[in-house]
């Protein structure tokens, strides 16, 4: 039996261990966190659930929707139902042409992190949490992989890689691994830049009038301190009845210049914009919560053929910068795409 290791329980490596259920395969995922669906991430506090990475997803390509619709459970599935309206550097908030206004928005009632446990569910893998990769090791009875506390896992006939593209492009620095071919994918994993974000939560024990019919608010320029804005009450099972959660992403040229600092010190201010975009008075929350994303998105995608240099080796990558995309989706087409090079590679 073929054993294959995936590095990251985000959605692209979770959909790619799901993928390889029922094949004569065993699948051994590593997550150096203590959960599942890495930048598909939710928490709780206070009776509330709130989803402080990706904050919903669309279903667009027939295979992403059979798997979510028809594969997985849909009871917790939800659409947020509301629009997305706009605003642009000064701050005023433009309502888009009704076609534009109101696509899908999935998420689920427990918060958007679910998808990463049912992945986990209804795969047969073996998942170890809390578990960092720090190094690889390349043998000739195959791949093993070594954990920050030294520990050794082999032997694997594959690897599949899915932290975004500097966390990947490190542990390859740190790997075992010589040759051309190896320093080849390396450049081109190194080449991918990601954007940073800053994440703010605030909850409040009242309710707000609301200055127009959208659950969110996306800016059209990088100018403005705030690239997205969302009512977190809006969706279904996330917050009691008469509470608020606001949830703040900063834009990531704003954030690039504030990134190690300590993001709380900017609560004040990035309120205070949020104030101005909603005209609403947002002060006294009953609590706040803050995220720094150091890589929230891609900037660019990954040289296609050093997939193909990379499958020779018997070394995947999956995720969202390999297909481009910073979005939920593009991270689950590309655990698609590796399970299928996978299947061509070791011919199972
Ligand atoms: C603030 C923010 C808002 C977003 N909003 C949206 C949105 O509304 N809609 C949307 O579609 N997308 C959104 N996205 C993008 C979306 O979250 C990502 O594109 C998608 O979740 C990427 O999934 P992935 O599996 O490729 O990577 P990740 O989710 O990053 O998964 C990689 C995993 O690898 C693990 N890992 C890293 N290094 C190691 C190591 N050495 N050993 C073991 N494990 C390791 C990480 O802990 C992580 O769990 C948003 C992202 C952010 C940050």
């Amino acid at each position: 039996m073929s054993r294959i290791a995936i590095i990251g329980a985000g959605v692209a490596g979770l959909t790619t261990a799901y993928l390889l259920r029922g094949t004569p395969v065993e699948v051994v995922v590593f997550e150096k966190s203590r959960g599942y669906g890495g930048r598909a991430a939710t928490r709780g506090r206070h009776g509330c659930r709130y989803d402080h990475g990706a904050s919903s997803f669309s279903a667009n390509s027939e295979r992403v929707r059979r798997l979510v619709m028809a594969h997985l459970p849909t009871d917790q599935l939800v659409d947020v139902g509301k629009a997305e309206w706009t605003f642009g550097e000064s701050g005023r908030v433009l309502r888009p042409a009704p076609a534009e206004e109101i696509r899908p928005k999935w998420t689920y009632h427990q918060g958007i992190s679910r998808l990463g446990k049912l992945l986990v569910r209804f795969s047969r893998a073996e998942v170890h949490t809390s578990t960092r990769v720090e190094r690889l090791q390349r043998r000739t009875d195959g791949w093993r992989v070594q954990d920050e506390d030294g520990t050794v896992y082999s032997a694997f006939d594959a690897v599949v890689l899915t932290p975004p593209a500097p966390q990947s492009a490190a542990l390859l620095s740190a790997s075992d691994l010589s040759g051309e071919r190896v320093r080849r994918i390396r450049r081109a994993v190194e080449a991918v830049d990601y954007t940073s974000q800053f994440v703010y939560v605030f909850a409040f024990d009242r309710t707000f009038p609301r200055p127009g019919s959208f659950h969110s608010l996306a800016s059209t320029s990088e100018a403005h301190p705030i690239a997205w804005l969302g009512y977190e009450h809006d969706k279904p099972g996330h917050v009691p009845d008469g509470k608020s959660i606001i949830v703040v992403h900063t834009s990531p040229s704003w954030t690039a210049k504030r990134l190690e600092q300590d993001p709380e010190t900017f609560a004040p201010e990035v309120k205070t914009a949020a104030e101005d975009l909603l005209v609403t008075d947002l002060r006294y929350p009953s609590w706040y919560d803050v995220q720094r994303w150091r890589y929230s998105r891609p900037q660019s995608g990954l040289e296609a053929q050093v997939l193909d240099v990379g499958a020779a080796l018997g070394l995947f990558f999956a995720g969202d910068y390999v297909q481009g995309t910073g979005r939920i989706e593009q991270a689950i087409e590309s655990g698609f795409d590796a399970a299928q090079r996978l299947r061509e590679t070791l011919s199972w």
